[in-house]
């Protein structure tokens, strides 16, 4: 099995191979990072690091100024004493599960991931021989089971012709990066026009360069913006987002939907469950797909449920 250590900000070393995934360890000669959300890319700004192009693009867009070697996925990389190869993780756009083989044995690190995958993702896909999964359980709790994408994706656009039908407009409520591409991915076949938060506005070419379509879209213009779908972050709407609109109808975006308390801290007239990470459900299924010697779970604020259902299924699990 690969040594590896937990970092302080949630990424891994592995010290063997001076290795680092997803964080900027000081004694790494190699860095590699999963995806370009802000916890997962390196503190330090000028850290050389292997990451896909999309991922690059949006960590220069958010003010990454380090030198990058590009990989492709499914393109092995021979360091020496291993071999580390991108798979495709479903969370956003550019998103990679991280393969390392070495005498040693395998080890996979999934990052953030999804699958069934976004539709505005690369998809996702798994390596063959895995030893040792690392994976995330953001969402590992049976309460979370998602709906199918094409039930969520009428519901955006029932939401939406609703909203615009009672002349109101419609104000989503998402994260910059992947959640507000993947909603205007969904309402592309509406053809209504879009305004976008300037800061997830910039993101958005990386999207239409990879061929995925985003509809005919804006950036945010108080004067313009009534009666275009609008799409923002939470926290620019309490600074005063289309505080100008009036008449407008706001719908929360987030696997965090899904729990009624959730839904009563916020103050959206309509909510959808619409995660960028997999539900508790398909977790248990790939641990159980892969079925590797050892299982550690990452990135979840209650993982003592996935261990019972992991360990009932003879699957040898830990959590970080
Ligand atoms: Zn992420
Ligand atoms: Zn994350």
């Amino acid at each position: 099995m690969i040594r590896f250590q937990k970092t302080s900000n949630s990424g891994f070393y592995l010290p063997d191979h001076k290795l680092a995934l997803d964080c900027s360890h000081k004694e790494a000669n190699y860095f590699f990072i999963s995806h370009a959300h802000s916890d997962h890319m390196p503190q330090n700004r000028k850290t050389p690091v292997y990451c896909t192009r999309p991922t690059l693009k949006f960590m220069q867009e958010r003010g990454y100024k380090g030198k990058a070697d590009i990989l492709n996925f499914f393109e092995p990389l021979n360091l020496g004493s291993v071999r580390v190869t991108l798979y495709p993780a479903g969370h956003i756009l550019g998103s990679s599960m991280i393969f390392i083989e070495s005498d040693e044995g395998t080890l996979l690190y999934t990052g953030d991931c999804k699958t069934p995958p976004s539709p505005a993702s690369e998809g996702f896909s798994l390596p063959e021989n895995i030893n040792h999964l690392i994976i995330e359980g953001t969402f590992g709790l049976p309460i979370y089971r998602w709906k199918p994408m094409e039930e969520i994706s009428a519901e955006i656009r029932n939401f939406t012709n609703r909203t615009l039908n009672e002349n109101c407009t419609p104000v989503f409520l998402a994260y910059n990066l992947g959640k507000a591409q993947e909603i205007m991915h969904l309402l592309a076949p509406l053809k209504h026009a879009v305004q976008i938060h300037k800061d997830g506005y910039k993101l958005c070419s990386v999207y239409e360069d990879e061929g995925i379509n985003l509809g005919s879209y804006e950036e945010y213009n108080a004067e313009t913006g009534a009666g275009k779908i609008l799409i923002t972050p939470s926290t620019a709407l309490s600074k005063g987002f289309a505080s100008e609109i009036s008449n407008k109808k706001i719908a929360y975006c987030s696997g965090w939907a899904a729990v009624e308390l959730n839904r009563n801290r916020s103050s959206a007239d309509y909510w959808i469950t619409l995660s960028d990470h997999l539900d508790f459900f398909e977790l248990i299924n790939v641990c159980k797909q892969i079925s590797p010697e050892k299982v550690t779970i990452t990135h979840s604020p209650n993982p003592e449920v996935i261990l019972h259902y992991l360990s009932n299924l003879g699957i040898n699990a830990e959590a970080v």
